[in-house]
């Protein structure tokens, strides 16, 4: 059984008429990493950097995050590490960074927003990506970007980074992809404008799903409105895979909906380019892959996207897709 797997694990995700989706997986620490590669993941689709950050009194120093990143770069060989910068506040507080009292956590100062006010705790955490980057084949992607400024302001913080490496006498990657989490609707919407300041989008639907739909994703009164199938949120993932594509970079997905099998075809339907998942997901979504051509999961994608409601398009695909989980 276990031979079975393994001999599974290294079968590619190709749909029966030769369309190829890379599987990587999410890790929260480089811990996570050797199960990953063990289930077959092709590199890592996101680093939750957070983790390094959370349970401690103090920001972790560029050496600690340089060995952890470089640990997991190094076991993702050939393939893309993608290392997301800080993703905290919303429901992830840390303790030694005073956030001040906040009505709305998840609407206020989180994420890019607190990297881009703190220039040296951002700048630490781009020069250790990089020096990974000496190791592996590292990218790094920004949470909950709004809009081009900010991408652009990223920019010239990772440029600065460089210069200070370089000075130092470091060993460092010079030229990163640089990419972004699509999950606000505000980057969705803009998404054409936003491909031209970035390598990449990979479309974080668990934020993008809670922000379009204005339902908390932790809050268990309203988790039957939460549903990424929702009309308004796969036709954001469909229009942000359309403008990458448009714009010559490549979309993939990093939220919990990549690891969804029914959600999987959907998504090689609107022909996204990367699936990104925890890794246990990974066995049963290349096996749907695996079984689906990108021709018929296109217009499955079509039909879906004409559907009205949330669970009335979770039955279509289930009905059609021969999956009654
Ligand atoms: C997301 O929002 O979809 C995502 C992948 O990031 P996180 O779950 O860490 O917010
Ligand atoms: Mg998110």
């Amino acid at each position: 059984r276990r031979a079975l797997d393994l001999a599974a694990a290294a079968l590619p995700a190709v749909t029966t008429d030769g369309v190829r989706v890379q599987l990587a997986a999410n890790i929260g620490t480089p811990r996570d990493i050797d199960r990953a590669v063990e289930l077959g993941c092709e590199g890592v689709g996101l680093y939750r950097s957070e983790f390094l950050f959370m349970d401690r009194d103090s920001f972790p120093t560029e050496e600690e995050q340089f060995a952890a990143y470089r640990a997991v770069a190094e076991k993702c060989g050939e393939h893309l590490c993608i290392i997301r910068t800080l993703d905290v506040g919303g429901d992830k507080p840390l303790p030694h960074l005073d956030f001040g009292r906040e009505s709305n956590p998840f609407l206020g100062w989180r994420a890019i927003r607190i990297s881009l006010d703190h220039p040296e705790v951002f700048v630490a955490q781009l020069k250790a990506v990089l020096r990974a980057g000496a190791y592996g084949k590292v990218a790094v992607m920004l949470p909950m970007i709004i809009s081009a400024a900010e991408i652009k302001k990223a920019r010239e913080y990772l440029a600065y980074a460089a210069g200070e490496l370089e000075r130092e006498g470091k060993a460092f990657a010079g030229n990163i992809p640089l990419g972004i989490m699509v999950e606000t609707p505000a980057a969705a919407v803009t998404a054409v404008r936003l491909a031209g300041e970035c390598d990449f989008f990979s479309i974080g639907t668990n934020d993008l799903t809670q922000y379009t739909l204005a339902v908390d994703r932790g809050n268990q009164r309203v988790r039957g409105l939460y549903n990424h199938f929702h009309p308004a949120v796969l036709r954001l993932v469909n229009d942000v895979i359309g403008a990458a594509h448009d714009n010559g970079i490549w979309a993939g997905v990093c939220g919990e909906m990549a690891g969804d099998p029914l959600a999987a075809a959907l998504l090689v339907g609107m022909g996204v380019d990367e699936l990104s998942m925890n890794s246990t997901a990974l066995p049963r979504v290349r096996e749907k892959i695996r079984g689906i051509s990108a021709a018929g999961a296109k217009e499955l994608a079509a039909e879906a996207l004409l559907l009205n409601d949330g669970e009335q398009i979770r039955a279509f695909l289930a009905e059609t897709l021969g999956d009654h989980s």
